[in-house]
């Protein structure tokens, strides 16, 4: 989605021709209505209920009577909240509807319900809340909608996506030549336009061939409180309609990643703490399963994600190094890797949280007190009244406050990922937060791991079906990452390094080209 907000969010100057040429004194009205029908119908962010808005409130219905008019197809969800919000915003609303009778009652009174046929005769802006499958029963209605700007507000399903090579837009333009379509809304949910733009939800992509078409429907939006965003022309429809249908589409790579690991390490975990006890001992620990092996696989996916999140800066760092250049791409999966890194870091946070509310629970397993208690027992038997390891006392109380450390510099990181927070700091300080800070965080997680593992790797009996303690594998890849950085901060490597970053190159033959395709070059980040 292009930042840019859409031309025309400014009221135009008057004078204008073609269908936008009535917008300035059509928003000019919307406005001072809107202001109106804001103080008799409380703050416009406010949720809104229809109900609210009936007739018993006399000066708002005369105040919409007299308000510009916008007309909406269908009556369903989205065309009754729509209708709501475009009421508040100090609009007039006219519904069309097969079977007005039947639907009247679910619109604001202020909004008039009728046929069709009627409703889109006086609006020149007509909202289509209707699914593609019935805009062909709309082509009775071809010549009263003659020179009309028509809102294409619909989403495909997936399936219809892909079945369909033209966007619902285009082929709402295509059924309708003489009309101008605009698509726009398509994002906003029922439920978002019936309570009101919130921070997180008030973009409004807008494409449309027509520019004075979308500068109208710009300012539409923005008179409803949302916030337009120009996605260019009506070809782009097929790219704002698939926009409703992504789920978390930067997270994938990074959460199938995670958990990968979590399979890895809790299989390994579950073969040295629960399978080999019963193969070599006859002992059944399957209860450890539920809680003990996650609390013990949970840290080391969190550990080896952090280090996961600082592994792609160093090796983008030695392909500079050894390139001697910046002016040449990274790997596609170097690339990814880069951006991917907020993502990483959040569920190294997430599974370092969950680690310490597992440890909380510890104490209350039934099992644990069962062992505590055996424990005295024994102690009582052998007759050893003082039981006090001076070494296994410290080693805990280090361990644990490392361990807290390390999950307080990792919350603060989460924290200034926020955008609301990152936006507040200025490069520098971002930079230190997310590169300095996170360092130390994991230097705190390695020593919190080291004193976990104290001299356990030296421990034959830790070897459990020849396999090495967890810990230690989970040490491999943040102790290459902490050695890659102590190597990159030497002087002669360092320096080398901000040269090239500011500019500097080795073989001076080598000169900046943008890659044949631009389109990745765009996406190309420079570490
Ligand atoms: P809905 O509740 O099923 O309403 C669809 C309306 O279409 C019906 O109430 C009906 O109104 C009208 N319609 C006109 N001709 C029709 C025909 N031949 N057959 C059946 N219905 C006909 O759906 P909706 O949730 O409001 O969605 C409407 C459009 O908005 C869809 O394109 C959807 O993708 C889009 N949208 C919805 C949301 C949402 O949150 N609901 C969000 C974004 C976009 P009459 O019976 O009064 O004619």
């Amino acid at each position: 989605m292009r930042a840019t907000a859409a031309a025309g969010t400014e009221p135009r100057a008057p004078g204008g021709r073609g269908p936008g040429s009535w917008a300035p004194s059509f928003l000019r009205d919307a406005n001072r209505r809107r202001l109106r029908a804001t103080k008799m119908s409380g703050e416009m962010d406010k949720p809104l209920i229809s109900r609210h808005l009936v007739g018993s409130d006399s000066s708002l219905a005369e105040a919409c009577s007299k308000a510009p008019k916008v007309g909406i197809l269908g009556s369903g969800d989205f065309a009754r909240s729509l209708a709501t919000r475009l009421v508040s915003s100090g609009f007039s609303v006219v519904v069309g509807s097969r079977n007005p009778k039947r639907t009247a009652g679910l619109f604001p009174s202020v909004a008039q319900v009728t046929f069709q046929g009627e409703a889109v005769g006086p609006p020149q802006v007509i909202f289509v809340a209707v699914f593609r499958e019935h805009y062909s029963s709309l082509l009775c209605l071809s010549n009263e909608l003659t020179g009309k700007i028509l809102v294409d507000v619909s989403n495909p399903t997936e399936q219809e996506l892909l079945q369909h090579r033209e966007s619902n837009a285009e082929y709402l333009a295509s059924l309708f030549p003489t009309c101008t379509v605009v698509k726009a809304f398509n994002v906003i949910s029922a439920w978002t336009l019936q309570a009101g733009p919130r921070d997180g939800n008030r973009q409004v992509p807008i494409c449309g061939d027509q520019q004075e078409a979308k500068r109208t429907i710009s300012e539409l939006a923005h008179a409803m409180g949302f916030m337009p965003v120009d996605m260019g022309s009506l070809a782009s429809a097929r790219e704002v309609e698939a926009v409703p249908l992504r789920l978390l589409p930067s997270w994938k790579v990074p959460a199938l990643l995670a958990l990968g690991l979590f399979v890895f390490f809790y299989t390994y975990n579950s073969v040295r703490d629960v399978l080999q006890p019963y193969v070599q001992e006859g002992q059944s620990k399957l209860y450890k399963l539920p809680l003990s092996v996650v609390n013990t696989t949970l840290p080391c996916v969190a550990y080896v994600l952090l280090s996961l999140v600082y592994l792609p800066g160093m090796l983008a760092a030695a392909l500079q190094l050894w390139r001697g250049t910046k002016y040449r791409r990274f790997p596609d999966w170097l690339d990814h890797w880069l951006q991917h890194r907020k993502q990483i870091g959040l569920l190294s946070f997430f599974c370092a949280a969950l680690h310490a509310a597992y440890s909380v629970c510890l104490p209350l397993r039934v099992s644990y007190r069962y062992d505590l208690v055996n424990l005295a027992v024994k102690q009582v038997l052998t007759n050893k009244s003082h039981l006090w390891i001076e070494e296994n006392v410290w080693r805990m109380e280090i361990y644990l406050s490392l361990g807290v450390l390390a999950l307080g510099m990792l919350s603060l990181l989460a924290v200034t990922s926020l955008p609301s927070v990152a936006n507040s700091l200025n490069w520098r300080e971002f930079s230190f937060v997310q590169s300095t800070l996170g360092f130390v965080a994991l230097v705190l997680s390695t020593l919190h791991t080291l004193t976990y593992g104290w001299t356990r790797a030296f421990e034959e009996s830790r070897y459990k079906f020849y396999l090495p303690p967890t810990f230690t594998l989970t040490l491999l890849v943040p102790c290459v990452v902490i050695l890659a950085k102590a190597l990159l901060l030497l002087p002669c490597l360092s320096r080398r390094l901000s040269k090239i970053r500011r500019g500097w190159e080795k073989d001076s033959t080598v000169k900046f080209t943008l890659p044949m395709d631009h389109a990745l070059a765009q996406k190309t980040s420079h570490v």
